[in-house]
This record gives C-alpha cells, sequence and structure tokens, in this order.
C-alpha cells in the first residue's frame, strides 16, 4: 500500500486539531460505503463488543479516576498533553463511526485534550495508549485483574489494527 505524502499528513500528522477535522472528512468520505460492506460490518461489531467488554472490565477497576487523577498533577501523567499526539485521523473517525463524539475536551495545558473528567473519550484509543500500563495501575491493582484487561487488550489491538489497516486500504484507493 503506498500512501501519499498528503495523506500520511492528513492522517498521522500535524496539529490534533487538523487530524481530528480530516477524521470527519474520513467519515463523509468512506463511512456510507463502509456500513453497507459486510466484511467491514462484521469487524467492526467485533471490535465494538471487545472495546466494550475492555472499557467496563476498566471501569470496574476504578481506571477512570485513577488516570484522571495522576494526569492532574504537574507532570500530566501518563494521559498528559504529549500523549495527545498518539491520535491519529483513522482512529477518530473509528470512534465517530461507532457513535463517539469526539471532540477536544480538555484544555488545561497539561492533559491530553481527550482525556475527561470520567476518563479518555475514545471507545478505540490509540494504539500507544491501549498498550501502556504504568506501575500504579499494577501496583494499586490485583494481578487477576490485570492480567484479564491485558488479554482483551491484545484482543483489541489485532482486531484495531486490521481495521484501521482496511480502512486504510481504501483511503488509499479513494486517492489514487
Ligand atoms: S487518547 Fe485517551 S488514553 Fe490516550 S492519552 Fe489521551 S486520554 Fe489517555
Amino acid at each position: 500500500m503506498k500512501i501519499s505524502q498528503q495523506l500520511f499528513k492528513d492522517i498521522f500528522e500535524g496539529p490534533v486539531h487538523s487530524r481530528l477535522v480530516y477524521s470527519r472528512v474520513i467519515v463523509q468520505k468512506i463511512g456510507p460505503r463502509l456500513h453497507e460492506n459486510g466484511q467491514f460490518h462484521q469487524m467492526f461489531r467485533n471490535l465494538q463488543h471487545v472495546a466494550g467488554d475492555l472499557n467496563n472490565h476498566m471501569g470496574g477497576m476504578g481506571l477512570g479516576s485513577l488516570c484522571s487523577h495522576c494526569a492532574s498533577q504537574p507532570t500530566g501523567g501518563c494521559c498528559s498533553l504529549f500523549m495527545s499526539g498518539e491520535t491519529d485521523a483513522v482512529q477518530m473517525a473509528l470512534n465517530s463511526l461507532a457513535g463517539v463524539d469526539v471532540h477536544l475536551v480538555c484544555d488545561k495545558g497539561q492533559e491530553c485534550v481527550f482525556l475527561s473528567d470520567t476518563g479518555c473519550i475514545f471507545l478505540f484509543k490509540p494504539m500507544f495508549c491501549l498498550n501502556y500500563n504504568c506501575k500504579h495501575i499494577h501496583e494499586k491493582k490485583q494481578a487477576k485483574d490485570v492480567q484479564q484487561m491485558e488479554q482483551l487488550t491484545g484482543r483489541l489491538l489485532s482486531l484495531q489494527y486490521e481495521l484501521e489497516k482496511y480502512v486504510l486500504e481504501l483511503l488509499v484507493t479513494q486517492d489514487g
């Protein structure tokens, strides 16, 4: 798959706000086609299902408040402003297609711009965010809960990777 410089920039580079704007372009451009596509539909349903399970599990572990607390510290915690840069337009578009109201929720200069009072607004988080569990989680939460979270995360990561690739290929085809 050969992606043009402009498309790469629109999706992965530039200010987060520009990527957010481009995610809306993606939804307009290919959203209807995606919804008519049976293969995408099935993959997307699986992804939503696993993401829902993971979010419920993380909510049950009380991670939203733990992460928000760290993020409000001077260093910004794991969900720092710097980490907003891990988002991309395809990941945001998938969230929009799942009904998430993707917008900038926080502008305090420390936290990630997508971190609300109850945690991350995304159903499908950036890959880096999904992959990272800080030491507070390991120290303060039960090992069996962390292990279950890691299993769900692994399933979600592989499904999300496949879907993002699928959407990207569609965009590249339309772009060419
Ligand atoms: S995108 Fe979500 S998980 Fe990632 S840093 Fe921002 S608030 Fe945290």
